[in-house]
C-alpha cells in the first residue's frame, strides 16, 4: 500500500485535546517511528480543563524527551519555579509545615539524613534541605548560568498556565506531524473481538484506528462509556469533591513555592506565574455551600469584595479506573483517575502513564501480558499517591467537622503498613522509585510532629561527634549554596531578558 499515504500504518487515534491529550500526542510522536504509526488527535476547541498550576519534579524528564529549552518553556507558559509546598493552617492554625522537593542535605552511608537527624534534632528536620531554605528565601533553583546544586538533582518543579502548557504541547506535537480532527466523538463502535473500531463524530464523520488514547478528561469517553471498565470511587479515602479556581493580578514579590493554607472544609492553592496568581480552594460539598467557600477564599486572600473576578468552580470526581489499558483503549489523564491536586500529581500521572506505555507498546503481537503488568503498575502508582495526600489530612488535628471526618477515614493497608515501619524502624519501606521519595515522607510526618518510637540500630553506629560534623557541615553547605543562587524575580527577568534578545 502507498506508504505516503499513511493507510498502512498502525494508526493511534487520541481523543480529547486537554493537556494529557496534547502530552500523549507530543510524548509518542517523538518516541514511536512515524514510519510504523501515524497519530491523530480528535480535539473539541477548548484546552481542557485548564487548572492544572502546579508540577512535581518529574516534569524535568518531559522536557528532556520533548528536547524543550527551559527558559523557552518558561516564557511559552508563563511560569515560575517551585521548589517546594509551604502547608500553613493544616496541623492546626498559625502553624505551617513544608514538602521541599529532594533530599534533606546529604546521604551519610548511603542512607536518607532522616534516621541520624532523629539523633541530633537540634534544628527542624527540613532545615536541612537546601530546597527549603531556598524557597524560605525566596531564591531561584538556578544560577545564571542555570547550573547550581538544586539544578544538578532536577529536584525542582514549575507553576504553570495549564492552558498555555496544553497549546506549548500540541504545537510540538502537530510540528512532529500529529494530525489534528477538530470534532467531537458521538459514538464508539466496537467489532467482534470487543476492541474500539471507529469512534463517530458529531458532524457525522468516522475515524477507524487501530489503537485509542482516551484523553477525555472526567467523561472517559472510550475506557468507562464504551468498554465499561469499573470506576474505584475514592470518596471514603478523600472527602474534596468541588473546587473553586480564580486568576489574580501577580504579587509584586513572586515566591518560589506554592502555598497551601489549610480552610474550614478544605484548603486553598496560591500559585503565583509570571504574570498572575493562580488561587483555588479545594472543599468538600458536603461541609461548605459553593458560595461560602467563595466568600471564605476571597477572605483568606484580602481579595477586595469590589474587584471583578470570574470564580470557576469544578465538580472533581476523585478515584480510578480498574484497568487503565483495556483492549486496544489506554486511559491517559482524567479519565484514566483523578487525585485531589493536594500534590500536583495530576500531570505527574498522564505523563508517568504515557512513558510507561510507550516503554511497552508494540504494534503487533500479544500484548494481553503487557496490558497486565502495565495495570497493576499503574494502579499501584495511582494508589500510593492517593495514600500520600490522605495521610496530609491524617495527621491534621484541626477541630472543624470536614477536618475531623477526614481524620476520622480508613487508611489503605499499605498507608498503615508504611506508619507502622515509620513508627518502629523509621523507614516508610519504599521498595521502588515513587512520585514522592521516602524524603518527603519525612518532611510531612516530622513537620505534623510525627516521629518514630527511636533510631534504627544502624544510625546509632555512627559516632555522636562525627554526626554532629556532618550535621554542621550540611547546614555550612547549604548556607554557602543559597549564597550563590539569584532571588527568584532577579532570574526571571534574566529568562525574560534572554527570550526578549533570541525573539529580536
Ligand atoms: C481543581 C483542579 C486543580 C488541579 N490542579 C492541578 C495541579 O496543580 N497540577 C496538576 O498536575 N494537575 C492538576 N489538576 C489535574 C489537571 O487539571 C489534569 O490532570 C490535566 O488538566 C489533564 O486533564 P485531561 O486532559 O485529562 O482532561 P481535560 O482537561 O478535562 O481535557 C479533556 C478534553 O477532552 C475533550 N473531550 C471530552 N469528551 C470528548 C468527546 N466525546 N470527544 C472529543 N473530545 C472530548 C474535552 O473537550 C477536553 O478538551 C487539577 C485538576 C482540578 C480539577
Amino acid at each position: 500500500m502507498d506508504d505516503t499515504s499513511g493507510k498502512s500504518k498502525h494508526h493511534l487515534v487520541i481523543v480529547g485535546g486537554g493537556t494529557a491529550g496534547w502530552m500523549a500526542a507530543a510524548l509518542l510522536s517523538r518516541q514511536v517511528s512515524p514510519k510504523e504509526c501515524r497519530i491523530t488527535v480528535i480535539a473539541e476547541n477548548d484546552s481542557g480543563i485548564g487548572v492544572g498550576e502546579a508540577t512535581i519534579p518529574s516534569i524535568n524528564s518531559l522536557l528532556r524527551t520533548l528536547g524543550a529549552d527551559e527558559a523557552e518553556f518558561m516564557q511559552v507558559c508563563d511560569a515560575t519555579w517551585k521548589l517546594a509546598i509551604q502547608f500553613s493552617d493544616w496541623l492546626k492554625p498559625e502553624h505551617d509545615y513544608w514538602h521541599p522537593f529532594g533530599v534533606a542535605g546529604a546521604k551519610i552511608d548511603e542512607r536518607d539524613l532522616f534516621p541520624y537527624w532523629l539523633r541530633d534534632q537540634k534544628r527542624p528536620y527540613q532545615t536541612y534541605s537546601l530546597n527549603w531554605a531556598a524557597a524560605v528565601a525566596g531564591k531561584s533553583p538556578h544560577s545564571l548560568t542555570m547550573q547550581s546544586p538544586i539544578a544538578a538533582t532536577g529536584a525542582y518543579a514549575f507553576h504553570l498556565n495549564a492552558k498555555k502548557l496544553s497549546m506549548w504541547l500540541q504545537q510540538r506535537a502537530l510540528n512532529s506531524g500529529v494530525q489534528q480532527i477538530h470534532g467531537h466523538v458521538a459514538h464508539a463502535s466496537r467489532n467482534d473481538a470487543g476492541d474500539v473500531a471507529t469512534v463517530e463524530l458529531a458532524d457525522g464523520n468516522s475515524v477507524a484506528a487501530d489503537f485509542f488514547i482516551d484523553c477525555s478528561g472526567f467523561e472517559s469517553v472510550l475506557l468507562r462509556q464504551t468498554l465499561d471498565d469499573q470506576w474505584i470511587d475514592w470518596s471514603g479515602h478523600l472527602l474534596c469533591d468541588r473546587a473553586v479556581a480564580v486568576r489574580t493580578p501577580g504579587k509584586a514579590i513572586i515566591p518560589s513555592h506554592t502555598r497551601s493554607l489549610g480552610l474550614t472544609a478544605g484548603w486553598s492553592w496560591d500559585i503565583p506565574l509570571q504574570s498572575q496568581r493562580g488561587l483555588g480552594y479545594v472543599y468538600s460539598g458536603e461541609f461548605i455551600s459553593d458560595d461560602d467557600a467563595w466568600k471564605e477564599l476571597r477572605a483568606a486572600h484580602r481579595l477586595a469584595d469590589d474587584a471583578e473576578l470570574e470564580p470557576q468552580f469544578l465538580q472533581m470526581r476523585v478515584g480510578r479506573q480498574t484497568q487503565f489499558w483495556h483492549h486496544n483503549v489506554l486511559a491517559i489523564g482524567l479519565s484514566a483517575g483523578f487525585i485531589e491536586p493536594l500534590e500536583s500529581t495530576g500531570l505527574h500521572l498522564a505523563q508517568v502513564g504515557l512513558e510507561r506505555f510507550v516503554e511497552l507498546f508494540a504494534i503487533s503481537g500479544e500484548t494481553q501480558p503487557l496490558q497486565q503488568m502495565y495495570n497493576r503498575e499503574m494502579a499501584e502508582v495511582y494508589d500510593q499517591a492517593r495514600d500520600f495526600v490522605q495521610l496530609h489530612y491524617h495527621l491534621s488535628q484541626r477541630e472543624e467537622a470536614f477536618w475531623k471526618a477526614s481524620r476520622e477515614l480508613p487508611l489503605s493497608v499499605e498507608l498503615q503498613h508504611r506508619l507502622r515501619l515509620y513508627s518502629e524502624n523509621a523507614t516508610v519501606g519504599l521498595l521502588r522509585p515513587e512520585a514522592f521519595p521516602e524524603s518527603s515522607y519525612y518532611f510531612l510526618l516530622t513537620g505534623n510532629g510525627r516521629l518514630p518510637k527511636r533510631p534504627p540500630a544502624q544510625s546509632l553506629a555512627v559516632e555522636a561527634d562525627r554526626l554532629q560534623f556532618v550535621m554542621q557541615a550540611i547546614q555550612d553547605q547549604n548556607r554557602t549554596a543559597l549564597r550563590n543562587l539569584p532571588l527568584h524575580e532577579e532570574m526571571l527577568r534574566h529568562i525574560q531578558a534572554a527570550s526578549l534578545a533570541r525573539a529580536s
